[in-house]
């Protein structure tokens, strides 16, 4: 499916469904997402309501609601945040090259709202080798409704 290749070929563009003024993010987050999703900040590690949770569901933007990761993909990464080894499909998110505090990341964002994420790592285990490291806060899960 070529993940890795999704890493380092990724482009620049940001078409976001959603666009929103600062004013509106502001009065719609708690100040917390907006720190995160908005501002681009990061929760303190293990400090995270969604860092151990094992329930199935579907881990959607906290911004937009759009479908972002699958709990089928998430696992224990002892880093202290939400970590998953791809996303739900490779139109929900965004990658973009991250040099800021001195190293070289790359950003994941929401591709419907532009909203950021995380970060995704190339340490991950398989299928994927990718560890997509996501905010709690950037998240909400929506749990699996049952089918019977
Ligand atoms: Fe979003």
């Amino acid at each position: 499916m070529g993940y890795l290749s999704n890493i380092g070929g990724y482009t620049s563009i940001v078409s976001t469904k959603i666009s929103k003024t600062d004013a509106e993010w502001r009065a719609e987050l708690t100040p917390e997402q907006y720190d995160i999703l908005r501002a681009k900040g990061t929760e303190r590690p293990f400090s995270g309501e969604y860092v151990h949770t094992k329930a199935d569901g579907t881990y959607c933007c906290a911004a937009c609601g759009a479908q972002l990761f699958s709990s089928k993909t998430k696992f224990e990464s002892g880093t202290g945040w939400p970590s998953f080894y791809e996303p739900a499909n490779l139109e929900a998110v965004e990658l973009r090259s991250d040099n800021s505090l001195f190293m070289r990341r790359t950003e994941v964002l929401c591709r419907n709202c532009g909203s950021h994420l995380g970060h995704v790592f190339n340490d991950g285990p398989a299928p994927t080798g990718e560890r997509y490291c996501i905010n709690s806060v950037a998240l909400e899960l929506k749990p699996e409704t049952p089918t019977s």
